[in-house]
């Protein structure tokens, strides 16, 4: 008889978690207080972008695993996954990127070939999810194997304690209230969704936190990164310094009619906390989330990794 897991979060980091354990045979259900698009996960982006960010000893091999899920799904009957040239550009020289091979194309552009004020920059092709359409996919892909979802919330991972032997907590920035772990944190991001398809290629200013993204539900311009900032409200002034710096990158992009804006709040973490603990002597929680503004990049590798743990946890 397959052995139940209890995944406690809908976004991208609980629905990668859950399809992985149903598809190493455990019978998943998923509680959620939001299910998408009403959560961080449906408002990222999102591109796969190499996973520096998330300062944990995996990182890489956990970006290289969904790198290869997400370039296997953008094959597929679209499910929200594609892949663009994106231009990346930096203020000084910088080294190739460690995933230079992996990605499906990379070319470092001419000094001459840069828009200007920029030293340094290269084309990549690289994987774009559409999140919503996408969220839905997962969504469709977990029912469809049998996975069951309630729409619930916890206040407290103790109150499962008694009846769930085996929890994985992906709740994201609440993991904060849910586990008490002082040490996650929002990281407030705003982005504005336009009706651009005249816009064919990917642009990503790191420095400067500026990025351009066509997706066919909209292209998506970006951002910002708040620390402690709890607001879901649109900021005005948020809004008018992304259309400045966009401009800057494309002018004239102020002119598309705006479909949408939108903000989420990301998993702030000093890194990402992805580990059993032994909550009871009948319960172990396995913990994935403090995935920062990479939840997108890191989801199907770290989901690998709840399954070890999961394995390990009832093999003791
Ligand atoms: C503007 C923006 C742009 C981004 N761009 C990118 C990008 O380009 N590439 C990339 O890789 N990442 C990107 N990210 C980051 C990425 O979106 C996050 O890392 C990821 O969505 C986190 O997913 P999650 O599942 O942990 O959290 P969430 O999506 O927040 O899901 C948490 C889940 O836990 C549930 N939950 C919480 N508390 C409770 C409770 N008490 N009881 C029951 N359920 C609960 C919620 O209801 C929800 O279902 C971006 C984020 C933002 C905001």
């Amino acid at each position: 008889m397959a052995l139940p897991v209890t995944v406690i979060g809908c976004g991208v980091i609980g629905l990668t978690s859950a399809i992985r354990l149903q598809e190493n045979g455990f019978e998943v259900t998923i509680i959620s207080r939001d299910l998408p698009p009403n959560l961080t996960s449906a408002v990222a982006g999102a591109y796969w972008y190499g996973g520096e960010l998330a300062f944990h000893s995996a990182r890489h091999r956990w970006s290289t695993e969904s790198l290869k899920e997400y370039l296997r799904l953008a094959k597929e009957n679209y499910c929200g996954v594609s892949t663009f040239r994106m231009l990346e550009v930096f203020g000084a020289k910088v080294s190739d990127p460690w995933f230079k091979d992996l990605i499906p194309s990379y070319e470092r552009v001419k000094t001459a070939d840069l828009p200007s004020g920029y030293a340094d920059g290269y084309w990549m092709e690289i994987p774009i999810v559409e999140t919503p359409r996408y969220l839905n996919y997962l969504v469709d892909r977990f029912q469809q194997g049998g996975g069951q979802i309630q729409h619930r919330t916890i206040a407290d991972l103790a109150e499962l304690a008694n009846d769930h032997p085996l929890i994985v907590n992906c709740t994201g920035v609440y993991a904060r209230f849910v586990a008490h772990d002082a040490q996650v944190y929002p990281l407030r991001g705003q982005v504005i969704k336009i009706d651009a398809p005249h816009i064919k290629n990917a642009f990503n200013d790191d420095d400067a936190f500026t990025y351009i993204l066509p997706r066919r539900d909209g292209c998506v311009l970006g951002g910002v990164s708040q620390r402690d900032n709890w607001n879901l409200n649109i900021d005005t002034s948020d809004s008018e310094d992304i259309w400045r710096r966009c401009e800057k990158a494309i002018p004239g992009i102020r002119q598309s009619p705006v479909i949408a804006e939108l903000v989420g709040l990301r998993p702030g973490r000093y890194q990402v906390r992805l580990e059993s603990e032994t909550l009871t002597e009948n319960c172990t929680v396995i913990h994935n989330y403090g995935h920062g503004g990479i939840g997108y990049t890191l989801s199907w590798g770290c989901a690998l990794d709840v399954v070890e743990l999961v394995k390990q946890a009832i093999t003791k």
